[in-house]
């Protein structure tokens, strides 16, 4: 089952995703999709109208309390950027507030001259949870969707402390969707993904080839902090960004960014740079 976020001209509503439609569900609490059980049975109930996709504007499906990103979590992508692999995750921030949803534009601000992409899988909380140990930290899964981690390295580089959190939140940088999928049943340890960057594929792996899995994520980061319903976890890029190629390739005005995670779809977005 796949839920999403969208507006059909009025505030934000949650849907199921059917085919080329949305069936809608009702009007979207605030934290917007929450991949519970409350919140799937309620999808999964939806027998409102049927919208057709192309009439409706997908929005991004949670508005989480937190996005937790993982960096270097990929053993080719440490390698790639020239740094040991990690002993422990490597755990930022990206703030809410950079979220955007599909084929809304990633604009690039006048100062950051090293746009890069990073096609992740996300993850979306769907119990509260408090040092998990792996169960309880498997079973904290709702759902799975696509996110964009884009990074402004400029910003990210400048500081002697390769701090994150600035270039991986300018407004636009954390598009999220088209849905969210359900993680019943779901390996979490074998989903795959791809970037594609104005129709060249960039980035093909397989969440197998994740350093630190999902649930041990999962178990580090809640041995501290709680994860709520809807928190979002970006789960870490593998190899294939474009400050690692050579020459460099930044993400530009004109540009379109296309990641797919099997099992829950493609999510799109065109960039445009500050005017
Ligand atoms: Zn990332």
């Amino acid at each position: 089952m796949r839920a999403v976020r969208y507006t059909a001209g009025g505030g934000p509503r949650l849907g199921r995703l059917d085919g080329d439609g949305v069936v809608d569900a009702g009007l979207a609490p605030a934290a917007g999709f929450v991949p519970d059980p409350a919140g799937w049975r309620a999808v999964a109930a939806a027998a409102g109208e049927r919208h057709p996709l192309a009439a409706v504007t997908l929005l991004h499906p949670t508005v989480p309390s937190k996005i937790v990103a993982i960096g270097l979590n990929y053993r080719d992508h440490a390698e790639e950027s020239e740094l040991d692999l990690p002993d422990t995750p490597v755990v930022f921030a990206k703030w809410p507030s950079s979220l955007i949803g599909p084929d809304a534009p990633i604009v690039i601000p006048r100062e950051e001259t090293r746009p890069d992409w990073e096609g992740e899988v996300a993850v979306i909380i769907g119990t509260r949870t408090y040092r998990a140990d792996e169960a309880a930290a498997r079973a904290a899964v709702g759902g799975i969707s696509v996110i964009h981690d884009v990074s402004g390295r400029r910003a990210q580089l400048e500081t002697p402390l390769r701090q994150f959190t600035l270039g991986k939140s300018f407004d636009t940088f954390t598009p999220m969707g088209p849905c969210v999928a359900s993680a019943e049943g779901v390996d979490l340890a074998d989903i795959g993904l791809r970037t594609v960057v104005s129709g060249e594929t960039m980035q093909e792996s397989n969440t197998r080839h994740l350093i630190f899995s999902i649930v041990e994520v999962i178990r580090y980061v809640s041995r501290g902090v709680t994860l709520e319903p809807g928190d979002v976890i970006a789960t870490g890029t593998p190899a294939g960004v474009g400050d690692s190629r050579r020459p460099p390739r930044y993400l530009r005005d004109g540009d379109v960014v296309e990641i797919t995670v099997d099992g829950v779809g493609t999510l799109r977005n065109p960039v445009t740079a500050e005017g």
